[in-house]
């Protein structure tokens, strides 16, 4: 199994070759057709499985694919439950948008949140965020999430480990009904699973 199989555009196959990877992981085998048709996912990934590539090279693909608007709004949201995840999920991001007209950013509490509004004021179409950060500058009308149509839930159930379920509820009820919905989780407890039942649509499920 290539990457070249997988539908990808060969923007996307140019990056994943810079990165040096040659053969897709399971989780990338498996959940990266899925997301391109349009699906909503349910996926079971511990970090290391390849999983961030696993959502972002067909979130890349399906925004690309799309031309983008003037006014550029944040089409994408990706939800983690740490500021280093954060980090790390957009400097993935950076890597696989290289050779495409993409814009992305990432915002977490802790620092200073001018230089992040500056970027977002800008027009990013991928925003990676923590759940505290991205409420706060929404409360303050300096973001807009009514045009999100890919959201990505990472991590799920370390969010809700560290009392993030209405936090991300809240986040819910900022987008549009109408949105395509990435959830990963390592284990999937009662909590896990109620949680999917309120954020997914008929999803697929797929293990790393
Ligand atoms: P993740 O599980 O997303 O945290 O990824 C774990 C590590 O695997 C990261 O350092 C990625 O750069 C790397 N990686 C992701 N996909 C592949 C692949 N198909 N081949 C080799 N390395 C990969």
């Amino acid at each position: 199994m290539s990457f070249n199989s997988l539908g990808l555009s060969d923007a996307l196959l140019k990056a994943v070759s810079k990165q040096g990877y040659t053969t897709p992981s399971p989780i990338q085998q498996k959940a990266i057709p899925l997301i391109l048709e349009g699906k909503d996912i349910l996926a079971s990934a511990q970090t290391g499985t390849g999983k961030t590539a696993g959502f972002t090279l067909p979130l890349l693909q399906i925004l690309s694919d799309n031309p983008n608007q003037k006014f550029r709004p944040i089409r994408a949201l990706i939800l983690t439950p740490t500021r280093e995840l954060a980090a790390q999920v957009h400097n993935n991001v950076k890597a696989y948008s290289e050779f495409l007209n993409i814009r992305s950013a990432v915002i977490f509490g802790g620092v200073k949140q001018k230089p992040q509004v500056a970027t977002i004021r800008q027009g990013v179409d991928v925003l990676i965020a923590t759940p505290g950060r991205l409420l706060d500058l929404q409360n303050q009308g300096l973001l807009s999430l009514k045009r999100i149509e890919i959201f990505v839930l990472d991590e799920a159930d370390r969010m809700l480990d560290m009392g993030f379920l209405r936090d991300i509820e809240r986040v819910i009820n900022m987008m549009p009904d109408k949105r395509q919905n990435l959830m990963f989780s390592a284990t999937f407890s009662k909590e896990i699973k109620k949680l999917a039942h309120g954020i997914l649509n008929h999803p697929s499920q797929v293990e790393a």
